[in-house]
């Protein structure tokens, strides 16, 4: 194994925080940011349990937002309802394949990409899944970028609606799985901001205090 913890002395054991506001790093035990005023924390609270909730709430509605229609389309007094996965296929079709292309990244993808590395990355945490700092690093950006995007879904549902809005003999009107796609979007984002990815690096040096401190066989 490793060895000795090769990493410089953190915030943690001196009792530093930085203000998740103003960056400021102060001693936690002022309780506020002298800076700014904000409240200081070491870790954000109750981290990973509200971030597995959310990611389960997100995975759950996830569901419904494939499965029931995301917009219905009464044209001369016909309704068509159509769910993520009928539009897409109707894209395909159409031959609009960068279309299609965009709403399978967008609406199936990315969703999913989040909710599996936000649950690897809380696993990782809790030192139930084999990492190393190298690959949790890769994740974690990984969800930042994911992060960044998420808004590319939404988009996403604009556009499909804009695309086939024409004229005044069709009407459409979003359905439930537009809600439910909201939701999924609106809790993936929630739950990557209240992840806190200190906690990886904790769980790190925990494994690598356990690592010094068992005899080590010497076969490196
Ligand atoms: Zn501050």
């Amino acid at each position: 194994m490793n060895g000795p913890a090769k990493y410089p002395p953190r915030g943690l054991s001196k009792g530093l925080a930085g203000c998740h506001v103003c960056e400021k790093v102060s001693p936690v035990s002022l309780g506020h940011c002298p800076r700014c005023g904000s409240h200081l924390h070491l870790r954000k609270p109750d981290s990973l349990n509200r971030t597995i909730a959310l990611v389960i709430a997100a995975a759950v509605m996830y569901i419904p937002a494939n499965t029931l229609p995301i917009m219905s389309v009464r044209e001369l007094g016909v309704l068509t309802e159509s769910t993520i996965m009928q539009g897409l296929v109707q894209f395909w079709q159409a031959r609009s394949y960068p279309i299609a292309i965009v709403i399978f990244t967008a609406s199936l993808l990315i969703p999913i990409l989040k909710i599996f590395s936000l649950l690897w990355l809380c696993a990782a945490a809790k030192g139930m899944v084999p990492h190393s700092s190298k690959v949790l690093g890769r994740v974690y950006w990984v969800t930042e970028l994911l992060g960044r995007w998420s808004m590319v879904d939404i988009f996403v549902v604009a556009i499909l609606v804009t695309m086939v809005q024409l004229g005044n003999y069709m009407r459409i009107t979003p359905g439930p799985g537009a809600l439910a796609f909201a939701a999924v979007v609106i809790l993936t984002m929630f739950a990557a901001m209240s992840f806190d990815p200190k906690l990886l690096w904790d769980q790190l040096e925990r494994e690598q205090a356990e690592a010094a401190r068992q005899p080590l066989s010497e076969n490196d």
